[in-house]
């Protein structure tokens, strides 16, 4: 394993359970996350974060998608609550944000993009990035002064970030991970066989987690489980650390039980689900 005396190790032992909701809380109190991504043809990318958010405890998940993934989105998840006309709207609803699972490129990505990020920024809101939102990002160098922002590249978007080759990012992921956090001024998970978390001072190694997560669509429930905790109060550092070790420690218990192939990544819901309880 890779080892980096600078860092912290954690793991799923590391963290408390979320604390039990108080009797006359009601589902106002317990985050309100919006997932903006899902273009034309990557409707499942979306779906796949807003589930995990809800399996992750944030009592009100709303998608904003492309027109033609509206229906696909919400298909059998009548909870979700999906539309395509207003992002302003649900941006002034919302009190966390996840952009990137299945946004695509286009204009109607970049669009979306723009948007998200400048009200982000200017209320302070948190927000999640991830996928084409890191592509759409390192795009736009450092237009942007991220702030209470957490990104969540693999090697190959740490490298379009960075602007460096995918063996550099593999070959250094410790100074990759800060490097990341300084240049984005957030957060920065750098993901893959233990996964880093760092934020410029601290770098946190998770090692939870295994090859049953190499599979399409991993990234896109981390995304979801990230933006969950956040929008139930977790401040960045903590819902990166704690979001990637959930996520990492459901996909040991599914591999432990039935073997690393095979494993879906909405099969961890139900396994986060219990962690976040503590049972
Ligand atoms: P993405 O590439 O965006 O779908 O994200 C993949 C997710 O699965 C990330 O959370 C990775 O850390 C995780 N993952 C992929 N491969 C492995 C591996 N070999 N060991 C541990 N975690 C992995
Ligand atoms: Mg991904």
């Amino acid at each position: 394993k890779l080892v980096d005396a600078s860092a912290t190790l954690i793991n799923i032992t590391s963290f408390k359970p979320l604390a039990a909701r108080s009797r006359n809380s009601h589902k106002g109190d317990h985050g309100k996350l919006l997932c903006v991504g899902g273009n034309q043809g990557t409707s499942g990318a979306i779906r796949l974060s807003s589930e995990a958010a809800l399996r992750t405890g944030a009592a009100m998940v709303r998608v904003y998608t492309h027109q033609s993934s509206v229906q696909v989105v919400s298909s059998g998840r009548p909870e979700l609550m999906v539309s395509c006309d207003s992002l302003s709207a649900v941006l002034e609803w919302a009190n966390c944000v996840i952009i990137g699972p299945g946004l695509g490129q286009d204009s109607w990505a970049q669009i979306a993009f723009e948007q998200v990020i400048q009200y982000c920024l200017a209320n302070n809101l948190p927000l999640v990035i991830d996928a084409d939102g890191l592509n759409l990002l390192a795009k736009h160098a450092l237009e942007y002064r991220l702030k209470n922002c957490i990104i969540t590249p693999h090697a190959g978007e740490a490298s379009r970030l960075m602007k460096v080759s995918i063996a550099e990012i593999e070959a250094n992921r410790f100074q990759s991970a800060t490097d990341l956090a300084k240049r984005y001024t957030s957060t920065s998970v750098l993901k893959g066989a233990g996964s880093l978390i760092a934020n410029g001072q601290q770098t946190w190694l998770c090692e939870n987690g295994n090859p049953a997560l190499a599979v399409g669509g991993s990234g896109d429930v981390l995304t979801g489980i990230i933006g969950a905790l956040l929008a139930q109060g977790f401040a960045v550092d903590q819902a990166a650390c704690y979001g990637v070790t959930l996520h990492a420690k459901a996909a040991d218990i599914l591999a432990e039980r039935e073997g690393e192939r095979g494993m879906l990544p909405s099969d961890l819901f139900a396994i986060v689900r219990q962690l976040i309880n503590g049972k």
